[in-house]
C-alpha cells in the first residue's frame, strides 16, 4: 500500500468499523477496502487483523467450509471503544484539514472586504 504509515491508521479503523458490524474474514476485508480505493495485499491485512486481535479490538473464530478454513473477526466491547474515540478524532481532523480547503476559497474574496 502506498503511503502504508500514514494510511495504515484509516485502514485499521476501516477493519473495526465493519467489524462491529459483523463478522468479517480477510478477502472480504480485502475487497471491501478496495472499493474505497486501498489496495491491500493478504500480507498486509493478515497482520494488521492478528495484531487488532492481539491487542483485544478484535476477536476471533475458524470456520470450516468443507476442507476451506476461514478466521472470522469481529470487533470487542474495547474495538468499539477505541472506534468511538477515533470516530470523534477523525470528525474532528476532517473539520479541520478539509474544510480548511474550502474555507480558503470561500474566504478569498472576504479580506478585501475589510
Ligand atoms: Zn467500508
Amino acid at each position: 500500500m502506498e503511503h502504508h504509515d500514514l494510511l495504515a491508521g484509516l485502514v485499521r479503523l476501516h477493519v473495526l468499523h465493519h467489524a462491529a458490524e459483523h463478522e468479517i474474514y480477510g478477502q472480504w476485508m480485502i475487497d471491501e477496502l478496495a472499493h474505497h480505493g486501498y489496495r491491500l495485499s493478504p500480507g498486509t491485512l493478515y497482520p494488521m487483523l492478528h495484531s487488532l486481535e492481539r491487542k483485544g479490538y478484535l476477536t476471533s473464530r475458524e470456520e470450516f467450509q468443507g476442507s476451506t478454513r476461514r478466521r472470522l473477526y469481529r470487533a470487542t466491547d474495547l474495538g468499539r471503544q477505541g472506534l468511538a474515540v477515533a470516530k470523534r478524532q477523525l470528525r474532528e481532523l476532517a473539520g479541520e484539514a478539509i474544510d480548511d480547503e474550502t474555507c480558503i476559497s470561500k474566504n478569498g474574496g472576504r479580506e478585501s472586504d475589510r
